[in-house]
């Protein structure tokens, strides 16, 4: 494939661009899956949340590809935190993927009110070396929550699944991860396909390269070097946003998109949500 390969902190590879799934009912997970690893993706992000880790699965197990080709990533839902709740809840979703083992276990949010994350990382330090996860790391952990878990716990997190788009560029986020050896990985790459696509500047550089909005988009994200996840349930968009390795921006493309950060979030503030 033409998706590049990201050494983690263990040695673990991983594809740089892979395929999400939130809000892909179950049912139309397995084919949404499907059509993601026709058009070359590798690497699936689901979660317990989501409710279609089987339908995933599901699209794995028919696939036909070899298990080591492919990366499977899932998240321990809030509700799940704390020591057995974890192993308990990691065996329910290896159950539901049909799989033995996973590539990537995160925790989904750190839900600092609870208290739990350290106590739940400890767990995922025991599924790891069982074998059961081949890298373990977090997800929209603030570095307040990492430096915890670094003080805490003995496996450094391979990685941080955080909201990343040219209009939250997270740069202090990013500069902490880079000191400490944890990949960033981007969640909601498009902005939620909301107004970030129709920006000007987006639909200016688009036109220039004579690309669509999102292929420039996820361009930004792979020069920054984060791990991009971009989600889509339409085969033509499944297939545009995997193409995206011909090409390059350049200086000034990267410097129109520096001017668009807001520092506004979509999703929820990690260091007050504690849904379960
Ligand atoms: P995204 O930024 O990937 O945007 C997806 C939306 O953008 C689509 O629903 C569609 O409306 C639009 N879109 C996609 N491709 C397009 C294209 N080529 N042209 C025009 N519009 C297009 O948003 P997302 O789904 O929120 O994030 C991606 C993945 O990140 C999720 O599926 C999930 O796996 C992960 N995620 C994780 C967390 C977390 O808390 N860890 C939170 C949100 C998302």
């Amino acid at each position: 494939s033409k998706v590049p390969s990201i050494t983690l902190n263990n040695g673990v590879t991983m594809p740089q661009l892979g395929f999400g799934v939130w809000q892909v009912p179950d049912v139309e997970a397995a084919k949404a899956v499907g059509t993601a690893l026709e058009a070359g993706y590798r690497s699936i992000d689901t979660a317990a949340i989501y409710e279609n880790e089987k339908g995933t699965g599901e699209a794995v197990a028919a696939s036909g590809i070899a298990r080591d080709e492919l990366f499977v990533t899932t998240k321990l839902w809030n509700g799940e935190q704390g020591y057995d709740a974890t192993l308990r809840a990691f065996d329910a979703s290896l159950d539901r993927l049909g799989l033995d083992h996973v590539d990537l276990y995160l925790i989904h949010w750190p839900v600092p009110s609870a208290d739990l994350y350290v106590d739940t990382y400890k767990a995922f330090e025991k599924i790891h070396a069982d074998g059961r996860a081949r890298a373990i790391g977090v997800s929209n952990f603030l570095p307040e929550h990492l430096e915890r878990l670094l003080g805490e716990t003995s496996v450094v997190p391979v990685l941080n699944q955080i909201e990343l788009h040219p209009q939250l560029q997270q740069t202090q986020a990013r500069d902490f991860h880079a000191r400490h050896g944890i990949r960033t990985e981007a969640w909601s790459p498009l902005g939620q396909g909301r107004g970030l696509l129709e920006a000007p500047t987006v639909v200016a550089v688009a036109r220039k390269h004579e690309r669509t909005p999102a292929q420039v988009v996820l361009r930004w994200h792979l020069q920054l070097g984060t791990i991009v996840i971009p989600k889509s349930v339409t085969p033509s968009r499944i297939r545009e946003n995997i193409d995206v390795f011909d090409f390059e921006l350049d200086a000034d493309d990267l410097a129109a998109f520096a001017a668009l950060d807001e520092g506004r979030r979509l999703g929820p503030d990690p260091a007050t949500f504690d849904e379960v």
